[in-house]
């Protein structure tokens, strides 16, 4: 069971399975050499790997309880690249080779912007070095210039193919979350917005509205004037309603002519009159080739501990209230937001 819900996390939460990966090959890889330093009485490097063994097991040990990756990825990037510039200065071209896994290391761990900054700065701590202090780090000017141009080819193709990565997972989870014809978000996003709404509110005791919207007669749209201008009319809606609602609340589209809007920080009064003002800019603005579009809605507030399906559960009821009752027109369950209880 808790086995299983490990590999879960591990599948599903990239960033936390990389710094995992990279943690235990950091730690298998350089616990050999830490204990062979020791031995050998080199104290500095001995410590030097003994402090990324040690913070690396306490980074994903962080990242694993707190779910944060970003924090712990910076700290083990900064923490491999400081020790590995300190390294390459006590072993010299031993010491060097490391700066090459490091390379990967860091454009795994953090931002592409920030690895390659976090490189440029251990090579140019290991040239002046070098260059401050002659016949450390490097044997030859001739092997300090190769080391440099191979680290800052290895550096910049890393970059690249970094940037280009994270733009295109950027672009993947967007979509991922957008319905293609309308732009507004779909259905999975909007189960996970409203799971997220009900345990802020479980938690902090916020207050929330729903308010489910479907358009009237929508069939005959398309039946009478075709599909793609029932498409249109969809897509118009769309802007409508995102132009009459406030910045922070969220617009779904869960079903054919079927949305969702979420109003975060709206008492029972604000969900009226938000769903009032909607309602009468779609009967005044949106069209079809055959006229005016209206809108049904129905609307309620997030109780206390209440499970989201039943808070769409009595949205959707006073949606079908609002059909029933002739159409074009809001109907907000009158529940408010039960007070929260202090103790
Ligand atoms: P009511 O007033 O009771 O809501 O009637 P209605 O005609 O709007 O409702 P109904 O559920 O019968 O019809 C919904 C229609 O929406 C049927 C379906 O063809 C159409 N539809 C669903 N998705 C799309 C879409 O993506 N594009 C277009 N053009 N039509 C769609
Ligand atoms: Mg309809
Ligand atoms: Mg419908």
């Amino acid at each position: 069971m808790q086995n299983s819900r490990l590999l879960r996390r591990l599948r599903t939460d990239f960033q936390l399975s990389i710094l995992t990966l990279m943690g235990a090959l950091g730690v298998f890889g350089i616990s050999p050499y830490a204990v062979y330093r020791l031995l050998e009485g080199n104290y500095v490097v001995g410590a030097a790997d003994v402090i990324i063994v040690c913070s690396t097991i306490a980074a994903v040990f962080y990242a694993w309880r707190s779910g944060d990756t970003v924090k712990p990825g910076i700290a083990v990037s900064v923490i491999f690249s400081a020790a590995s510039t300190l390294i390459a200065i006590k072993l010299g071209i031993n010491g060097l080779f490391w700066i090459y896994p490091l390379i990967l290391f860091n454009f795994f761990m953090v931002s592409p912007g920030k690895a390659l900054l976090a490189m440029l700065l251990v090579l140019s701590t290991l040239v002046g070095y070098a260059l401050s202090v002659p016949g450390t780090v490097f044997e030859s000017h001739y092997q300090m210039v190769s080391f440099l141009v191979t680290c800052l080819m290895a550096s910049f193709m890393s970059f690249v193919f970094a940037y280009r990565t994270h733009n295109q997972r950027d672009q993947l989870q967007l979509l991922s979350v957008l319905d293609p014809l309308t732009g507004a978000r779909n259905r999975r996003a909007m189960t996970e917005e409203l799971k997220a709404a009900a345990s802020v509110q479980r938690r902090h005791g916020d207050n929330y509205a729903v308010l489910v919207m479907d358009l009237d007669h929508f069939k005959q749209i398309n039946d009478q004037h075709g599909h793609l201008a029932g498409d249109q009319v969809l897509m118009d809606f769309v802007e409508l309603v995102k132009s009459h609602s406030r910045k922070e609340d969220r617009l779904f589209r869960f079903g054919g002519e079927e949305f969702l809007l979420l109003l975060p920080n709206t008492d029972l009064a604000s969900l009226r009159s938000a769903a009032e003002h909607l309602q009468a800019q779609v009967a005044e603005q949106l069209r079809s080739p055959g006229g005016p579009v209206t809108m049904s809605s129905g609307g309620a507030i997030l109780q206390r501990g209440e499970h989201w399906e039943a808070l769409l559960q009595r949205a959707d009821l006073c949606l079908y209230q609002a059909k029933d009752a002739g159409r074009n027109r809001a109907i907000i369950d009158s529940q408010p937001q039960r007070p929260l209880l202090v103790s």
